[in-house]
């Protein structure tokens, strides 16, 4: 911890003591289950280094630019269009959080029968613990699910915060509303930035979030083979770091990760055996540092090839098309982008359904774990549609509902050793 952190975090209001705690707590956790992993690629140096500093370079970096002017605009959705907030000469940042650290904190405000996800994230606020939040100027929340709505209502008591409405249904008048949503976001972020987005940088901030978006998909189309080069926790980890550092690094970084692994692949050199089952997880989003499911699978002898989730495949999936019209017509393939995101919170969502049988196919995954943050119901209840499709597939599924907490583990890798000797027969 350098002289240099704590100047800045006490600049931006920490908490240093909690802080401290939470650091404090990081490391041990992340040697143990990411470093003390064998054959990992090299090119997770980079990922590592993000984590060891975690609350360092990266918001030295969001200071800077906001000492020069610049905004920084924080999210909690996947719907939330980051090639507008570039375009205006502003940095994203993703904000979901995975730690049961700043859970009870939350708890002291929010009931406890909301999901991990939300209480976290809001911990972070309350407990004055996460530099991103305290770095960022505006808060930008959507209307997927009612928890996280009314966390805002709450968030806005102490940062000032924007909602955007993201439809329930897919029907031409959703997509006319979810259209006027991404022009009004516009206009939010013209205010906030006093820069005026144009044609021309809208276009470029499309190629940066689209090349992030090709690296993604190219990692993750590495981990079709077998033995697969890279394991289940690392490929997160490079997603979840791929929420919040520079969009262009982050491309570069993960591409040159790919480089390795291609010659990997290309040498038949793996970090499972052959035959370890394969794992899609498909469910609720896994924020940095739950790394809690992925753990438990691969110390079990599994390897986790696929998320069908916000922390996976709908992160990066859909390109946006090269607008043919204009600022208008750009505006439109972006929303019609974010359009095609397979929440749980669209009714009907027939399409992921669609996703995971087609991804387990692709990934040649052996079984489905579908996993459910504790008080989130669109997922709880999607998952009895899911377990019925992937049930006439033929696809084994295991259905998990857990949260960031410890109490449960030796209870799931009961359950999840089970799973695994059920596939290995
Ligand atoms: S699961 Fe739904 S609400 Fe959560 S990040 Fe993904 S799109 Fe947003
Ligand atoms: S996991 Fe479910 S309940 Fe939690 S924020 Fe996401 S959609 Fe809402």
């Amino acid at each position: 911890m350098t002289t240099d952190n704590v100047t800045m975090w006490r600049e931006l209001d920490i908490d240093l003591k909690s802080h401290d705690r939470l650091l404090g707590a990081l490391g041990p956790i992340y040697q143990q289950i990411y470093l003390s992993q064998r054959n990992r690629p090299e090119g997770m140096g980079f990922f590592d280094f993000v984590v060891g500093d975690i609350h360092g370079i990266r918001v030295r970096e969001l200071r800077e630019h906001a000492k020069n002017g610049g905004k920084v605009v924080a999210t909690y959705c996947v719907f939330v269009p980051e090639e507008l907030v570039w375009a205006a000469g502003a940095i994203p940042v993703g904000l979901c959080a995975g730690t049961q650290f700043s859970v009870p904190i939350a708890e002291e405000v929010l009931p406890r029968n909301t999901c991990a996800l939300i209480k976290s994230s809001f911990g972070f606020k309350l407990g004055k613990i996460c530099p991103y939040v305290q770095a960022s100027h505006l808060i930008v929340g959507e209307t997927t699910c009612d928890g996280k709505k009314k966390m805002f209502e709450m968030l806005g008591q102490y940062q000032p915060v924007y909602v955007m409405e993201v439809p329930n249904k897919k029907t031409a008048a959703s997509r006319q509303l979810w259209l006027e949503e991404v022009r009004a976001f516009k206009g939010v972020l013209e205010k906030l930035t006093q820069n005026e987005i144009t044609a021309e940088n809208l276009s470029a901030a499309t190629q940066l979030t689209n090349q992030r978006r090709r690296a993604l998909k190219r990692l993750y189309d590495l981990r079709k083979a077998r033995p697969v080069p890279i394991s289940g926790k690392d490929a997160l980890l490079v997603t979840q770091v791929s929420f919040y550092d520079d969009a262009g690094r982050c491309t570069r970084q993960v591409s040159a990760l790919c480089d390795e692994l291609d010659k990997r692949v290309a040498k038949g050199e793996g970090v499972a055996l052959e035959d370890a089952p394969r794992i899609l997880i498909s469910g609720s989003p896994m924020a940095i540092p739950n790394w809690k499911l992925h753990h438990l699978l691969e110390t079990a002898g599994a390897v986790v090839v696929c998320e069908e989730s916000c922390t996976g495949t709908r992160h990066f999936s859909d390109l946006v098309a090269p607008g043919s019209d204009g600022l208008d017509g750009a505006l439109n393939t972006i929303a019609e982008r974010y359009m095609n995101i397979h929440c749980a919170c669209f009714t009907p969502n027939n399409e992921r359904l669609d996703d995971i049988v087609n991804l387990t196919k692709e990934y040649r995954a052996d079984g489905v774990i579908h996993y459910n943050l504790q008080f989130c119901h669109t997922y709880a209840n999607e998952a009895v549609r899911v377990e019925k499709r992937l049930e006439e597939e033929g696809i084994p599924l295991l259905r998990i509902e857990t949260d960031y907490g410890d109490e449960d583990t030796g209870q799931l890798k009961t359950r999840i050793e089970a799973f695994l000797e059920m596939l290995r027969k």
